[in-house]
């Protein structure tokens, strides 16, 4: 059979250039990996989120975006992020319903407000890369107490590429890396947004502000 002129048909060109057989290069854009985008209320991980993967649908690369169904505060079927940027969501419940959402030609998969999830969803993320898909989560690694906010934390030290991104303290301008909820409630989870949280830098923050007030009533 006759070989084409430009190649030896052992994966040379003429000019000795190495050329990767197709299944090869296939296999390599197929590879999974998780990406974690973290920091604090106002960082920019939705943004952020919804950037990376508009442009995988720009380039028609099949994408699912998933949220957790509690977070409501923008409506169900969207992610939204301060500065009014948006992209189609799907509500989940657990991590297993969405491991079982996600679609078998679906090669990235987002996930916005991760810390609202089971720890369920590491495996669940682990699982998705290892077959291949490319997933992105955001979340605050930090709840409003500078605590770990589980699974965030655990997703980025199994993540392939972690960002961690600052907001803009609401009392100095600094770098903002922590969560200071303005409101009093001893409940882990209080959605809102600017009337419920400021972001803070490491001198403006006092995760006992709300306590003191409390008390000095
Ligand atoms: P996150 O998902 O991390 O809470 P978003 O992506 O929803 O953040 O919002 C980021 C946007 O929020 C910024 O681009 C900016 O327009 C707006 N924003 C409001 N307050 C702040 C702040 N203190 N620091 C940074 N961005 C802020
Ligand atoms: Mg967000
Ligand atoms: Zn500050």
């Amino acid at each position: 059979m006759a070989v084409p002129p430009h190649t030896t048909g052992a994966g040379r060109t003429t000019a000795g250039r190495r050329v990767l057989p197709s299944a090869v290069m296939l296999r390599r854009a197929d590879q999974g990996w998780l990406e974690v985008i973290s920091g604090p209320m106002f960082s920019g991980k939705s943004e952020e989120l919804i950037r990376r993967v508009t442009r995988y649908q720009l380039a028609r690369v099949p994408t699912q975006i998933f949220k957790p169904a509690l977070d409501d505060r923008f409506g169900t079927t969207e992610v939204v992020s301060h500065s009014k940027l948006s992209v189609a969501a799907e509500p989940v419940e657990t991590a297993d319903q969405l491991l079982h959402a996600v679609l078998d030609r679906t090669v990235v998969v987002g996930i916005d407000e991760g810390q609202f999830f089971d720890d369920g969803l590491v495996d669940v993320a682990a699982a998705l890369a290892g077959a291949g898909k490319q997933v992105i989560v955001a979340g605050l690694d930090l709840d409003y107490r500078g605590r770990p906010f589980s699974p965030i934390p655990d997703l980025m030290l199994r993540a392939e590429y972690v960002t961690k991104a600052l907001a803009v303290c609401h009392r100095c301008g600094g770098p903002g890396l922590f969560t200071q909820r303005v409101v009093e409630s001893d409940e882990l989870v209080v959605l809102g947004a600017e009337d419920a949280y400021e972001a803070r830098c490491r001198r403006c923050y006092n995760p006992d502000e709300m306590v003191q007030s409390t008390f000095a009533v």
